[in-house]
């Protein structure tokens, strides 16, 4: 297990490293064939729903010209996870937008970021 063939997923960012465990999920973006086009994002890890789902909120500012402010707003996104990233609440995770995977579910998460990416 401790060769790790992972897949170049073709995705740089700050942070993120390839997972040092391995699996054999097909739904892996690292292991197995799972494609990653579309969107990036950085949110924070508030639930976790079994071993395959987390729910990933992510807090981002939309201006609003009537006041010349920002407002904040979050939302709510629902990512698979695949067995070789082990996340804890409160991390910070890289989600990347793939197929649906499941009815509420079209976005993976990529890996966990290091501290230090607010
Ligand atoms: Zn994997």
């Amino acid at each position: 297990m401790s060769e790790s063939k992972v897949r170049d997923i073709g995705i740089k960012f700050e942070g993120l490293e390839p997972p040092s465990k391995t699996c054999d999920d097909d739904e892996c973006p690292w292991h197995g064939h799972l494609k990653v086009r579309g969107g990036l994002l950085v949110g924070r890890v508030i639930k976790l729903r079994g071993r395959k789902l987390a729910v990933v909120e992510r807090d981002y500012l939309v201006y609003v010209s009537k006041f010349k402010r920002y407002e904040r707003r979050r939302s709510r996104i629902h990512a698979r996870v695949p067995p070789c990233i082990s996340l804890n609440l409160g991390d910070n995770v890289l989600i990347g937008e793939t197929r649906p995977l499941a009815k509420s579910v079209s976005w993976v998460v990529l890996g966990v970021l290091k501290e230090g990416g607010h």
